[in-house]
């Protein structure tokens, strides 16, 4: 047996539990107990092509050459990239590349350094 909560309302000690919801028989209040469902406000993990965890300004380094969406350079394999920033999508690092300017990286072609 559990010890039922007393009444959040008259503090009652004489509560009965009923399909789910506590009942206080003196002031009729009925209540669940919020089993706090643990809303997985768990943050997505980005990892790099090694399986390792990356976080906001870490350092990487490109594993291939990246084409650069309307330029006519590619990121080169090995550049270092500073600071990124984990973002939400297909690709899920936000990072600043020196010539390149703000670019969008998939996770799978970086390794952490
Ligand atoms: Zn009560």
């Amino acid at each position: 047996m559990i010890d039922l909560p007393k009444c959040p309302k008259c503090n009652s000690e004489y509560t009965y539990e009923d399909r789910g919801l506590f009942v206080c028989p003196e002031c009729a209040h009925e209540w669940s107990l919020d089993i706090e469902t643990e809303n997985s406000e768990a943050e997505k993990v980005v990892k790099d092509a090694n399986g390792n965890i990356l976080q906001n300004g870490d350092s990487v380094t490109v594993l291939k050459d990246l084409k650069v969406k309307g330029s006519p350079f590619s990121v080169k394999k090995g550049a270092k990239v500073k600071n990124i920033r984990l973002i939400d999508g297909d690709h899920n690092i936000g990072c600043k590349i020196d010539g390149f300017g703000a670019m969008e990286l998939k996770s799978e072609f970086v390794k952490k350094i």
